[in-house]
């Protein structure tokens, strides 16, 4: 399906993958799912996985410096174990919401063994940090033993992330380029960051200085650059984009979080901008540092809520196929099309729903009946253990 939904379609499986889509009458369905909306398996682009274990703190407005300040404050504190149990309860957590493939920054890219060896479909991408040369050197020398050690699969594939301008040497954008990896990187995400990189002054500057951590050269001077250098990447992402002039950019793949864009208040949402000149959405929930949940769904209903004119067909590709293609795995996921794995996400819906069950979907808060990977139940009607 990557057209309107069929009312009463029946979907054919044939050994883990969609054999044929037909419409209500063509086929005898084995398995009748009754009152029940049928997604393509869902994605969030964007989330850092490893921060599932941060101290909840579901809403209220996030003041950008502080709250860096208490992100490296937890990263510090998480023991290896705590980091896994953290990760682990991220992935459950996706699972729970209806999610097949995240696209996961990794912190030491130590989610890859975790995320192979779950039913989840997965960009690991790691994470480069560092703006002095020493730092950005050491955390090179590990993504190399990362990548060397950590063989991809079909389900799990490698990405590579220079977090941020403001904590990456700007060589650092260039090697990553030229790996030729799936990339994502944090850009344009709040006023400090733009005053850093445009005059190198700023409440950005006085952070990094008091932490011994500044150093002038290792700057990007310009957004536009930092693309430039990243040109070789396969599957660019750009994370974010709250203030980007994005007629000033050349078009790509952007990846927002309605959610924790909404909690640091940096400007509108940049999705109507964006996609006036040519950049292709996807929606992410990032980490549980930002964001309530994992949900992804409830980040499109944010969306819904805030900008009703934003076509509903539009907004599910945002959660389905436009992320699969980010993630480089539109050929497997991302819609109920024949050929591709059969991965689907299930909603139970009333009947006789008006105007259409999108609008419910995105208007309501019914929760995940069922996710079924690669043609297997992953769970039906109640999440195991539950
Ligand atoms: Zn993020």
């Amino acid at each position: 399906m990557e057209g309107d939904p069929i009312p009463w379609g029946v979907v054919k499986i044939q050994n883990g993958r969609i054999e044929a889509v037909e419409t209500e009458g063509a086929a005898q369905a084995e398995e009748n799912l009754g009152q029940t909306i049928l997604l393509p398996g869902l994605v969030n682009v964007h989330t850092h996985l490893d921060l599932s274990d941060y101290p909840a703190s579901q809403n209220g407005i996030i003041d950008f410096i502080p709250w860096l300040d208490s992100v490296i404050a937890h990263r510090l504190s998480q023991s290896p174990e705590q980091k896994r149990l953290a990760i682990q309860k991220g992935i459950e957590e996706s699972l729970r919401g209806g999610v097949a493939l995240v696209g996961d920054i990794s912190s030491h890219g130590d989610s890859f063994p975790l995320l192979q060896n779950s039913p989840l479909y997965s960009r690991v991408y790691f994470e480069l940090i560092g703006l002095t040369r020493s730092r950005s050197e050491e955390c090179w020398k590990q993504f190399a033993s990362w990548i060397h050690s950590n063989q991809g699969t079909e389900k799990t594939g490698h990405g590579i992330s220079p977090h941020a301008p403001y904590s990456v040497h700007k060589e650092a954008f260039l090697r990553a380029g030229k790996t030729g990896l799936p990339t994502q990187v944090h850009l344009g995400e709040s006023l400090v960051e733009m005053e850093l990189l445009a005059k190198q002054v700023g409440l950005l500057e006085k952070w990094l200085a008091q932490k011994g951590l500044l150093d002038k050269e290792a700057l990007c001077d310009s957004m536009s650059g930092i693309l430039r250098d990243l040109s070789g990447s396969r599957l660019l992402v750009v994370v974010h984009g709250t203030r980007l002039d994005f007629e000033l950019l050349p078009s790509g793949y952007l990846a927002i979080c309605p959610r924790t864009q909404a909690r640091f208040e940096q400007g509108e949402l940049p999705l109507l901008a964006a996609c006036r000149n040519g950049w292709k959405v996807a929606l992410g929930t990032d980490g549980l540092s930002s964001a309530p949940d994992l949900n992804v769904l409830n980040e499109a209903r944010l969306v819904r809520k805030n900008f009703p004119e934003f076509p509903v067909q539009d907004l599910l590709r945002a959660i389905t196929l436009n992320g699969a293609e980010q993630l480089g795995f539109a050929e497997k996921l991302g819609s109920i099309t024949p050929g591709k794995t059969a991965t689907f996400s299930c909603f139970p819906i009333p009947p006789d729903t008006h105007p259409g069950p999108l609008e419910f979907l995105f208007g309501s808060s019914v929760p995940c009946s069922g996710l079924m990977i690669d043609g297997k139940w992953i769970f039906q009607n109640s999440f195991p253990n539950e």
